[in-house]
């Protein structure tokens, strides 16, 4: 490589190989039958990937730091040691039926990154890091992305630790069994922008054959835990006029649900996703049910509305069939509007690197959302097959997983030069 390349470093780009059977190598921790992975957060195949993942680091000759929620940062030094790191991230951990790119991908193009501008030999003022977000997904410790949240300030290490599974055992207690509470006090490393890259998982970069979408921000999002109770009755001998049945009521109030979404216009998202049925018995009327709401939407004040009506009709419905009702908010997550010169370092990168690139909201919720509250923050988004995520036939192509990385590697480049210009 010529002098003025190293300056400029305009060709540096990512050993795609090497990124491709990264991802391939990494899916067998948790690998399904189908194709998928099923890694949840603290299993035994989090820490194969964690170590799998701390070993690229020493490889690479970055410093390897856990934090007290079990976030992984590995450090590449800048010329000048008084900058704080500029950082890429996202997440190792897996729904159950997960896929092999949903915030893998993320990690793994970082860890691209970091090798591109380690062997090029192109110095960087700024540190560049890249961190494993710790149990994102949500799906064994609720709420998702508590690890980020902790980091942000937005939720206390106390609380998480004390998050249990559906066994009974606590996120603390799963942390220290795979080894990962590290030293370092969860949200005292410094970050001066966070850049994190993802499939999109949705169908709009697909659709419209656009390779990179510029994250402008994420949906607002709330999560409830909803509780019927009714009576428990012998299904053969109790009349319809007085059965108080639970899970009729729950029926009537999802349908309600979807009617009071559908009347906030087609940006309104809600989902009930779990249901718990008591006794759960062929010939009994069930007497309780606990069921899950998730909802999303752009703005902030449309997503309280739709909830005041959610509450206000269920309530109603559930009185008039005398069923005792309750809907708990156990999440709240605010719209998030990205630093506007981040989202435009992004675009610039993919204009750079010859990639058609269109701006988008994130339907998902991401580490990013939390990061996006303490620094300068953006997404990157590449199209998969069909929009379909959190699903064993997740697939992004292979030119737009090179594709993307490259562009997080120029806007890393460009906020270098961006951030505390000399
Ligand atoms: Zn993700």
């Amino acid at each position: 490589m010529d002098q003025k390349t190293l300056r400029t470093g305009t060709n540096l780009a990512v050993d795609s190989p090497s990124l491709l059977a990264d991802i391939a190598e990494t899916a067998r921790f948790g690998g399904t039958a189908k194709g998928g992975i099923c890694r949840l957060a603290l299993t035994l195949q989090d820490r194969q990937v964690r170590d799998w993942l701390g070993t690229q680091a020493a490889a690479l000759g970055g410093v390897l730091t856990v934090d007290s929620m079990g976030n992984q940062f590995i450090r590449l030094p800048g010329s000048d040691p008084s900058l704080p790191p500029l950082v890429m991230g996202s997440h190792l951990d897996t729904q159950p039926t997960g896929g092999k790119y949903d915030g893998i991908y993320g990690v793994l193009a970082g860890l691209s990154v970091l090798r591109a501008l380690q062997r090029s030999g192109y110095r960087m003022r700024h540190p560049v890091e890249l961190v494993n977000w710790t149990n994102e997904e949500g799906s064994r410790f609720a709420p998702a992305m508590f690890s980020s949240g902790v980091f942000a300030g937005a939720i206390t290490e106390l609380q998480a630790y004390e998050i249990r599974d559906v066994d009974g055992i606590s996120f603390g207690q799963a942390l220290e069994e795979i080894g990962y509470r590290g030293d370092e006090p969860c949200g005292q490393h410094p970050v001066r922008a966070y850049f994190e890259l993802h499939i999109e998982q949705g169908p709009v970069l697909e659709k419209e054959g656009t390779t990179i979408g510029a994250v402008t921000g994420v949906q607002a999002m709330r999560w409830f835990d909803l509780r019927l109770n009714g009576q428990e009755a012998h299904a053969g001998t109790t009349p319809r006029a007085m059965r108080r049945d639970a899970l009729l009521t729950a029926a009537h109030i999802m349908i309600m649900i979807d009617e009071i979404a559908q009347s906030h216009g087609e940006d309104t998202r809600a989902t009930v996703g779990i249901i718990h049925v008591q006794p759960g018995s062929t010939n009994v009327v069930p007497g309780e049910v606990q069921m899950s709401l998730d909802l999303r939407h752009p703005d902030d004040d449309v997503i309280a509305a739709v909830e005041e009506c959610i509450r206000k009709e269920a309530a109603r419905q559930a009185e008039q069939q005398g069923i005792a009702f309750s809907m708990k908010r156990i999440w709240k997550s605010p719209a998030v509007h990205f630093d506007p010169a981040c989202v435009e370092l992004v675009r610039r990168a993919a204009s750079q690197t010859g990639q058609t690139c269109r701006d988008i909201v994130s339907g998902a919720g991401h580490d990013a959302a939390y990061m996006g509250h303490i620094c300068p923050t953006a997404m990157i988004f590449i199209p998969c097959r069909n929009g379909l995520s959190h699903n064993e036939a997740e697939h992004a192509e292979a030119g737009d997983i090179v594709a993307g990385a490259n562009v997080l590697l120029h806007a890393v480049m460009a906020a270098d030069a961006h951030f505390d210009p000399v």
